[in-house]
């Protein structure tokens, strides 16, 4: 290529014919860290727990609004178990704005419904209610675990976590045989399975005391194991959070190793460099760093752990009001990187992608100047300005980073937390990883982009 080629032209290459081994190597050794971390956060309240122990090992405290902090204090505020927040005050506090990396910890899964246990045909199964955009015929015959928080009648909460470890029964979503599915395979993707038949397999050994057969025996002898087991009673289901997940780890991908397959990556993958940034942030950032990792993104932003409820605004306003600050001016100066993943092109379903205008797996960290669908609806679309602004930073700071937009136009769409930020009247862009089989119980991230997210949003906090 001639230099006035390399000059002019957009360079599009591979992260790995474009960064020095060493460089290579960090991404993947910060990957280990990150296969952890995915492992012990499946569900967001799993991943507010180790989040905030990760913090506290890095000397971060819990945040009392009545405190003025000095510059490089390091905070962290729990919304109900559910999303956390973390901030390292800066030299010259909130006065100019705040730097804010906003990404989500829930991911789609399956719920269960308020009363859930039944039996039939001498089985033992749960009722459920999907959380988040499925496709459900990818839950069936696949290991589940179980996880979430029951309130027992005494106001105790008992935690679950059962099957991850070795030895622990899973569960499972049944599936109809092929030999029998004549009607099934007829129906569209969409229709063949349908939310009433994600019911959960937990059990098929009847109760007995005695000779006597007992009414709703399969059913009892699973209440009976879980009264034994935590003491809980069929109402106690009521007042709960019980979540199912794949079972399935985190793991390597690929002879090369290139990649990692995992349950969740939709958005550990962000908030887990997110979170880093803000623990590895060198000394006192100029301005206020932000680190937020929500709940309720899959769902639409909603309720009051999403980002569509006010909690980080009142968060930003009781900094502001310490240092004697009117919130709107700050959030006003604030900037934010919404760090949510991307589709990344995959090869055998290429044609819904734009190739010029989409993500590639380990060409960096995706940057989206708009989300949305059809004529980019419901989006928050970053200036020429901001984009230029964060390009210049990512190119300064050696961030490898590429540009795309989320798949072909009209084909779909989707959002994330950044229109509910950029209502704040804050600059929010999209920065994520780009990722394979998005929502699918396992998804596909390349290493080298999960680490350019962290070095982009670090370098985001470090200006
Ligand atoms: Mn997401
Ligand atoms: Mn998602």
């Amino acid at each position: 290529m001639s230099d006035f080629a390399k000059k002019v032209t957009l360079d599009r290459r591979n992260g790995y014919l474009r960064l020095e081994e060493n460089e290579i190597g960090s991404a993947y050794e910060f990957c280990e860290g990150y296969k952890t971390f995915l492992d012990c956060s499946k569900t967001e309240r799993e991943a507010v727990k180790t989040s905030i122990e990760i913090a506290e090992k890095h000397g971060f405290e819990p945040f009392d609004p009545e405190t003025k902090y000095a510059p490089g204090a390091k905070v962290y505020l729990n919304n109900r178990g559910k999303s956390v927040i973390f901030a390292v005050i800066g030299k010259n506090g909130a006065k100019d704005g705040v730097r804010i990396a906003a990404a989500h910890i829930d991911s789609p899964r399956i719920d269960l419904k308020p009363m859930p246990l039944y039996e039939k045909n001498e089985l033992a199964l749960l009722k459920t209610h999907y959380y988040g955009g499925i496709k459900k015929y990818q839950w069936t015959a696949l290991p589940l675990s179980m996880h979430g928080v029951v309130i027992k009648r005494s106001g105790e909460t008992v935690e679950l976590n059962l099957g991850e470890q070795a030895g622990d029964p899973q569960f499972c979503i049944t599936d109809l045989l092929p030999h029998l599915s004549q009607e099934q395979s007829a129906k569209t993707l969409g229709k063949a399975i349908e939310g009433e038949d994600l019911n959960i397999l937990v059990g098929s050994r009847p109760y007995r005391e005695g000779e006597e057969e007992e009414k709703n025996a399969y059913k009892l002898n699973i209440l009976k194991i879980l009264n034994d087991a935590y003491g809980i009673e069929e109402e106690d289901l009521i007042s709960a959070e019980i979540e199912f997940v794949p079972t399935l780890k985190a793991t390597d991908i690929g002879f090369d190793r290139s990649m990692i397959g995992s349950y969740g990556h939709d958005d550990r993958v962000c908030a887990y460099p997110a979170l880093m940034a803000a623990m590895d942030c060198a000394g006192i950032p100029e301005n206020t760093v932000i680190t937020v990792l929500t709940d309720k993104e899959e769902t639409g932003s909603d309720g009051n752990t999403g980002l569509n409820s006010a909690y980080l605004a009142y968060f930003v306003e009781d900094l502001a009001q310490a240092e004697g600050l009117e919130v709107r001016r700050v959030l006003s100066k604030s900037k934010c990187l919404s760090a949510d993943v991307t589709a990344a092109l995959d090869p055998t379903y290429d044609r819904a992608y734009e190739p010029m205008n989409s993500c590639y797996v380990n060409r960096g960290v995706g940057v989206c100047k708009y989300t949305g669908s059809r004529g980019k609806g419901a989006t928050s679309d970053a200036s020429a300005e901001f984009v230029g602004e964060v390009r210049k930073l990512f190119n300064d700071n050696a961030v490898l980073w590429q540009m795309g937009e989320l798949g072909r136009v009209d084909l779909g769409g989707g959002g994330t937390v950044a229109k509910y930020i950029a209502n704040l009247n804050v600059d929010v862009i999209d920065v994520g990883v780009p990722v394979l089989s998005m929502h699918a119980p396992f998804e596909i991230v390349g290493k080298l982009d999960v680490y350019m997210a962290y070095k982009g949003f670090k370098a985001f906090f470090e200006q």
